[in-house]
């Protein structure tokens, strides 16, 4: 016998280039930001989710340092053996307190927060309703839960409330999921029309904000700041990775959800404990965040890029074969929307050329190929303009060349 159980691998990546759907990791060089370095060249930066730049912030890296020199590296063990630090305690009380919420539960990364709240919450004699075009963790978490799926579609509210009449009633407990800030199209959810439709139905609502915190609300508090809905029963998931330049995920809501979540979420169980610099870091990023300063440059630098686009958008349509579509946005995810992944590979190589890093987002992550740019509030108005400016160059090409 000389068969080879893994000799299927080779064929399931010659599949995947055809498709060109095939993915290989990129090294950014030095110290994250608006400008980065790339194969040893100076380029723009159109695809970090660090909207605030705080990554790359003194601030951040001192309180990393320090607090890696008085606890060590490791945090050496699961928050409920060994792990735990006075610093975990610290960062719980800042995020509930941005959020306004009794509490809230660090967990070792955005997407394990997903896994561990979605799976405790529901069980086998429950059901999930979730937006189609959900984040993974959240579809992960869904199918772990094994409580019983249902999708609506992308932000369908009429639809949704069908489902629930239909099929509520079948079940003991219900759960909602959505994204606040959908991370691959940068719209929003339907925030106070999903909470009407949990009250009605008797359902929980669980919505993940980690494109959102930092960035929308006056506060920073996100997408249920922004719609008016603090205080409201939602269990609210979001990372410290994104908009808050560390590492980590975290669940805010009631006492009563939290104490729940510490002692029936396996992915805050099972897991070793945030390390010390990664939770020195997001405490100082929460207490930032709160300033209005940079969230208000995030937001006049979505603006500007917005403006620039529009018109930019419609005109290369009528100019190439190839329709460019700019996607509706109420965030500073801006999507470039084109035919075919060939295409937007071809674009992102032209635009990479011209020292510009916007990152290619293909199928199977998002059904349509596109460019999808992320601001920062420390892009300058002359990093914009070179972006639009090498944007249209590339344009000029022929996609068959
Ligand atoms: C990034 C992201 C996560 C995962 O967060 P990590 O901390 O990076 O694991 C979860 N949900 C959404 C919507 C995200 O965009």
């Amino acid at each position: 016998m000389t068969a080879n159980p893994y000799a299927w691998l080779e064929s399931a990546l010659t599949t995947i280039h055809r498709a060109d759907w095939y993915r290989s990791v990129q090294a950014i060089e030095g110290r994250s930001g608006a400008v980065v370095q790339m194969a040893g060249r100076s380029v723009l930066n159109f695809g970090s989710n660090d909207y605030l730049g705080l990554a790359g912030d003194d601030r951040l890296i001192q309180a990393a340092i320090v607090a890696t020199q008085e606890y060590g590296t490791g945090s050496t063990g699961s928050r409920l053996v060994s792990g735990h630090r006075a610093l975990h305690d610290q960062l719980e009380r800042a995020i509930a307190d941005l959020k306004q919420t009794e509490a809230a539960l660090v967990f070792s990364s955005g997407y394990l927060a997903n896994l561990g709240t979605v799976s405790a919450l529901v069980g086998k004699r429950d059901l999930i309703l979730s937006d189609q075009y959900n984040h993974s963790s959240l579809k992960q978490g869904a199918i772990l839960s094994g409580a019983t799926v249902l999708d609506y579609a992308h932000c369908d509210v009429i639809q949704l409330r069908q489902l629930l009449e239909q099929h509520r009633d079948r079940y003991r407990r219900c759960l909602l999921l959505t994204d606040s800030v959908f991370s691959m199209d940068g719209d929003l959810c339907p925030l106070p029309e999903l909470l009407a439709l949990a009250e009605t139905f008797d359902a929980m609502l669980l919505v993940d904000e980690a494109h959102a915190t930092g960035v929308l609300g006056a506060t920073g508090a996100g997408c249920v700041e922004h719609f008016d809905c603090t205080g409201r029963a939602i269990v609210q998931v979001g990372t410290l990775s994104k908009a808050l330049g560390s590492l980590g995920g975290y669940v805010a809501g009631s006492a009563t959800l939290i104490d729940y979540l510490r002692n029936r979420a396996a992915g805050f169980i099972y897991t070793t404990g945030l390390s010390p610099a990664d939770t020195a870091a997001a405490l100082a990023a929460v207490a930032i965040v709160q300033q209005p300063d940079r969230r208000a440059q995030l937001w006049q630098n979505v603006t500007q890029l917005k403006q620039a686009l529009q018109p930019l958008s419609q005109q290369l349509a009528a100019t190439t074969d190839t329709a460019i579509t700019l996607l509706p946005s109420a965030s500073p995810i801006l999507c470039l929307q084109v035919a075919s992944p060939a295409i937007v590979l071809h674009l992102g190589t032209l635009l990479r050329q011209a020292g510009i890093f916007a990152p290619a987002i293909r199928p199977p992550t998002v059904p349509t190929s596109r460019l999808r740019l992320t601001l920062m509030a420390t892009h300058e108005g002359q990093h914009l303009h070179q972006f639009t400016t090498a944007l249209s160059q590339a344009m000029q090409v022929r996609w068959d060349e």
